[in-house]
């Protein structure tokens, strides 16, 4: 007997999204059944689909069901079939939207090799091999969010773009704790990256990290700052345990890092609030350029699926048995393009999803 019904609510999304997250809800609809976790699934429009069915990219009623929620499943959001509309109902937007709304201040970004793909990634093997870094990037504030913003015409005629960073004291705190915690169930090392030598308000984020290092005495503390951790993640990876960072900063960082394992086709990651609740979607966007060909790796979402099982729905045994069928279908070999290599198996969205599910 379920326990207690958990809702989910799936938002498909735009290009490849809606592609990936039918192989991902097949996974969640079996490991569903085999642990009777008592999930039900509801869906909902965001982005570009939901612009086209509503005319906005985050309805009030997206908005609701989400907060009725336990979690929310995402594929991916946007495309150029948008490109020509109003900056306020950009898909994009609509992604921003929800992001502030529910307050997903964590976004926590794994990027793990797995030792079948160690070949994929552009670095050598020995500087991948047994990678596992987890990157913690503010989500709602910063230089994205800063108001004011915007672009206006000066008093000589020409245009000018601006925006504005600011993080307050308690924004930095809450992700900082969020880091600190990460790294207190992982290698105890919490690298914070800012660009303190330049922007105030990084200044601070530095102070207020080394004030929050007094409560995790455990957790060994290091700063470094954003133009050096590029180099570093490219150069020494595998130096890095948890990385916790802002908004702008982590976004080019988690991409590097997702890079580093050779397709961000296979990075899951979580948008956490304050009480666990969060969304879950694939770190890599709608890739419109291989959208209804059926061979979008789904294996970020179906991990994705994992993160939400272990995070906000209590269930580590199924998101243990998750990671387990993916790294099982690595090891038979079977590979989306976006990460084969000569002499394995070629393998298709559909079939890719098939595999996990069998594995189960
Ligand atoms: P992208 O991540 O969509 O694609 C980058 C490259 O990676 C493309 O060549 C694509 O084919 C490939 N790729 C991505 N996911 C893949 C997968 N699962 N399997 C195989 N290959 C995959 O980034 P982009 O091209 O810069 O952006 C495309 C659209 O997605 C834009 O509209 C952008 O704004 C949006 N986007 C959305 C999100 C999101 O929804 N969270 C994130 C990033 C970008």
């Amino acid at each position: 007997m379920a326990s207690k019904m958990k809702k989910v609510l799936v938002l498909p999304g735009d290009n490849i999204g809606p592609e990936i997250i039918a192989e991902a809800v097949k996974v969640l609809n079996k490991v569903n059944q085999q642990f009777d976790l008592g999930i039900v699934l509801d869906y909902a429009h965001l982005g570009g689909a939901a612009l086209d069915a509503v005319g906005e990219p985050c309805p009030q009623e997206t908005l609701d069901k989400a907060r009725a929620s336990d979690a929310i499943l995402l594929g991916a959001v946007g495309g150029p079939q948008w490109d020509n509309v109003e900056r306020h109902l950009r898909p994009e937007k609509g992604l921003l939207t929800i992001r502030s709304k529910l307050e997903l201040f964590g976004n926590l970004r794994p990027a793990i090799m797995y030792p079948q793909l160690a070949h994929a990634s552009s670095l050598k093997p020995e500087f991948v091999s047994g990678l596992d870094i987890l990157i913690v990037r503010e989500l709602v504030g910063g230089i994205y969010f800063g108001e004011p913003r915007g672009i206006r015409i000066l008093e000589n005629g020409e245009r000018e773009g601006y925006n504005t960073y600011k993080y307050s004291e308690s924004e930095i705190l809450r992700i900082g704790r969020m880091a600190f915690e990460a790294a207190m169930v992982r290698g105890k090392r919490l690298c914070s990256v800012d660009k303190s030598n330049v922007l105030e308000a990084t200044m601070l984020w530095r102070e207020v990290m080394n004030e929050l290092a007094a409560d995790y005495p455990e957790v060994e503390l290091s700063h470094m700052y954003v133009d050096n951790a590029a180099m570093q993640l490219v150069m020494r990876p595998k130096q890095f345990d948890v990385i916790v960072t802002g908004n702008m900063f982590g976004d080019i960082l988690s991409d590097t890092a997702a890079m580093l394992t050779g397709s961000i086709g296979m990075l899951p990651s979580a948008s956490l609030d304050k009480k666990g609740g969060g969304m879950y979607e694939p770190c890599h966007g709608s890739a419109p350029d291989i959208a209804g060909q059926g061979v979008a790796n789904p294996l970020a979402t179906i991990l994705s699926v994992a993160m939400m099982l272990r995070y906000s729905l209590d269930a580590a045994d199924a998101a243990d048995a998750i990671e387990k069928a993916v790294s099982d279908v690595l090891d038979q070999g079977l590979r989306t393009g976006d990460i084969y290599t000569d002499g394995m198996t070629r393998v298709g969205t559909v079939a890719m999803g098939d595999a996990v599910v069998a594995a189960l």
